[in-house]
């Protein structure tokens, strides 16, 4: 069992017996399998990144296989059922900064930078200093707002916690800025204004723009900016670095109104990609209404990058995904063929489904379950395949 292609071709064989005990599992050789994971995980694909064209060609692929071997297409279009998602996010228009007392404006990218999930448009608002912007009430209590009316203000607030991003620190769970976003949206302020702490040079000065397909766009904006702004709307004589230490030392809020104004002018465009899934339906001899589900995403990474979910993501390169998940699709693409030669067809009818956009947050499988082709009570049971190329200990996770 050294090749693990051949402990690959044991669980395909273990599942059709599994499932499919009138089957067998004669047909499905190494060669086969071999021949899909390396076309699917080949660099001719990029990394199969929805909406790519190397995604498009690994859906030619199952399609012409399963063409071929006479798997009836179940999707919208052939076999095909496309969906659009929000892929990425783009500054977009004029993005201005102005303090209003001063007249002072500044320049995005450079002193200040939109958050991924900021609410777009004008906004003008006087500010509030609100600490680290804690609602905490859990194994610590600090929460910012008890002092201060932030109601239609903007709340300046520090990134971190007083124990620096250190993440087995107690506020571990209330550092990362969206939840400090919705917390100040909670207390119903216009905006928030995020900072670096003054001692953490572990940060990136300015945040870039980054989309996440798990935090949907807010209606109040969020912008990080420079320590120099922030300096600048404190009163003379504050600085950040006052504050910071009188927070960290007294573990306990300081918040205050901060009499200063600012008008900004928030502008986004999300960028739209089509992901794709690939249905193949096998019909049961009829006796029964019950429909069997098997899956596997098709999608990878692409060329990795920040936040796309990559194990190195400074890094751009293809992301080839051999076995998460080019050795599901194989074994998804043979199990659909060995059905659809299956001399006696099976009690239930089997629906194949190859998802696309999994790793952007299961996208196409929520697709499918909000717009599917099928009955979803009828469903007796799913089954989803996903890095069946390679084992540990020898142990096959089944759940
Ligand atoms: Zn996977």
């Amino acid at each position: 069992m050294r090749n693990p292609f051949y402990r690959l071709i044991l669980i395909i064989s273990f599942l059709i017996n599994f499932c499919f005990p009138s089957g067998g599992s004669d047909g499905i050789t190494a060669a086969e399998i071999i021949e899909h994971i390396r076309y699917l995980s080949s660099d001719h694909l990029k990394g199969r990144l929805p909406g790519t064209s190397g995604s498009k060609k690994a859906i030619r692929y199952i399609e012409k296989e399963w063409k071929a071997s006479g798997v009836i297409p179940a999707g919208e279009k052939g076999y095909q059922q496309s969906f659009e998602f929000t892929s990425g996010i783009s500054l977009s228009g004029y993005n201005r900064f102005k303090i209003n007392e001063t007249r002072k404006t500044f320049r995005v990218k450079q002193n200040f930078m939109p958050l991924g999930f900021s609410g777009t448009g004008l906004f003008n608002a006087s500010v509030v200093f609100a600490g680290y912007g804690f609602g905490v009430e859990d194994s610590v209590a600090w929460n910012d707002y008890d002092d201060i009316d932030v109601a239609g203000k903007w709340a300046l607030i520090f990134r971190g916690s007083p124990d620096g991003s250190q993440p087995h620190s107690a506020f571990a769970d209330h550092m990362p800025l969206r939840k400090k976003y919705m917390t100040a949206r909670d207390h119903n302020a216009a905006g928030v204004l995020f900072v670096n702490p003054y001692d953490d040079n572990d940060l990136e000065e300015l945040l870039p723009l980054r989309f996440s397909s798990s935090a949907s766009a807010g209606t109040i904006p969020a912008i990080h900016i420079s320590q120099e702004i922030a300096q600048q709307l404190l009163p003379q004589n504050t600085t950040l670095k006052d504050l910071q230490e009188k927070l960290d030392n007294n573990r306990s809020s300081i918040s205050f109104d901060l009499n200063v104004s600012i008008s900004a002018t928030i502008g986004l465009r999300t960028k739209k990609s089509r992901g794709t899934n690939i249905l193949g339906f096998i019909p049961g001899d009829g006796s029964s209404d019950e429909i069997i589900i098997i899956g596997a995403h098709m999608d990878h990474l692409g060329y990795g990058g920040k936040g796309s979910g990559s194990l190195q993501p400074d890094k751009n390169a293809i992301h080839n995904g051999a076995d998460d998940n080019a050795s599901g699709i194989a074994g998804l693409i043979e199990l659909a063929e060995k059905l659809a030669n299956n001399p006696k067809p099976l009690k239930r009818d089997v629906l194949f489904v190859a998802f696309d956009a999994e790793e952007k947050g299961l996208l196409g499988s929520k697709h499918f379950v909000n717009n599917s082709v099928i009955n979803l009570e009828n469903v007796a049971a799913m089954l989803n395949m996903d890095m069946i190329g390679r084992l540990k200990d020898s142990s096959l996770t089944v759940g």
